[in-house]
């Protein structure tokens, strides 16, 4: 069974799945700035309305909110937008990398106690009992690491969330920064014993070298092409760079393996991000509608078959869970 955050279905009532996106994302430090940029549940909910109107007209059954918990994760309202909207909706457990993460919590109580046992428990807690008091249990384990770098505060969190994916059978999904660390924390994640059909490694769109991608497949695990749209911006590659090795990596066998989304935000907390006129011209296929609109089209033209394209989309993250 996979938890939705309106309660549990079977793998096979996904359908066709977003397996990284954000209804919600604030980087920490939003909740400083509640004066001018507060939370309004009629805005957001207007925010929302357009895009998961146009994935349910795209076929989108299902979304996975990749969003960490201190980056806003805010369960019940995740609850309410699934049952507004009639999609389902699965939520993570789990921070943020340490570089953008709110970090300050658990290296303060680092000092006194055993973090990873904490972040065990709250992990466990999360996905066997539920969020707080709402109720709504996590469907997924979120882990994120640094450019170059598996930091010490990240491994924690990797050395819990591994022994929670182990314990309840949960996905692990994760954040890699400025396509690197693939192949290390697959390695990381299979040597502490968590099965590698369960793990996807994330944002790896964001590195165009083949043998990257094949080191990382070495393991077994699965790859996510999960920020479709998301060009440029920190020296993120174009999306017909993507199309073209995606296409690579069905061809050499890996159809089986590999994941796409958006990483989309649909309400960014705090306050609206400015509008810059050059920034929106970069982020034009940013939205969820990219995937359907301009990379099925290109896979398409590479010779991908449509039914190799609905395995991604559909079949892939049934098994993840299943
Ligand atoms: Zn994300």
């Amino acid at each position: 069974m996979i938890n939705t955050v309106t309660g549990p279905i079977q793998p096979s009532q996904l359908g066709k799945t977003l397996i990284h996106e954000h209804i919600q994302f604030g980087y920490p430090g939003f909740q400083g700035d509640q004066t001018i940029g507060k939370w309004d549940r009629e805005k957001a909910m207007d925010e929302i309305r357009p895009h998961l109107e146009g994935a349910k007209a795209n076929g989108v059954q299902s979304i996975v909110d990749a969003t960490p918990n201190e980056c806003g994760r805010d369960a019940s309202f995740l609850k309410e937008v699934a049952e507004e909207f009639g999609i389902q909706i699965i939520c993570s457990t789990g921070f943020y990398y340490e570089g953008e993460g709110g970090t300050a919590y658990y290296k303060f109580r680092s000092a006194f106690t055993d973090i990873v046992e904490e972040i065990f428990e709250m992990m466990m807690q999360e996905i066997t009992v539920g969020i707080g008091d709402t109720g709504v249990k996590a469907g997924v384990i979120k882990l994120a690491t640094s450019k170059d770098s598996i930091t010490d505060y990240e491994k924690a969190f990797f050395t819990a969330g591994a022994r929670v994916a182990i314990a309840t059978n949960t996905p692990i999904i994760t954040h890699t920064q400025e396509g690197t660390m693939g192949p290390d924390q697959a390695k990381l994640l299979t040597e502490l014993g968590v099965n590698p059909n369960r793990i996807m490694i994330g944002h790896m769109g964001g590195n165009m070298d083949i043998d990257y991608h094949l080191a990382t497949f070495k393991y077994g695990v699965r790859i996510a092409f999960d920020r479709c749209g998301l060009q440029m911006i920190g020296g993120m590659p174009m999306d017909s760079e993507r199309i073209d090795l995606f296409s690579r990596l069905v061809k050499k066998g890996f159809g089986d393996r590999l994941h796409l989304s958006h990483d989309f935000i649909l309400h960014m907390l705090g306050r609206p991000i400015p509008q810059v006129p050059e920034l929106e011209a970069v982020l034009a296929n940013y939205h969820l509608g990219n995937i359907f609109e301009h990379i099925i089209p290109g896979l398409l033209k590479t010779g991908i078959s449509m039914d190799q394209i609905n395995q991604v989309l559909l079949d892939n993250p049934r098994s993840l869970f299943e």
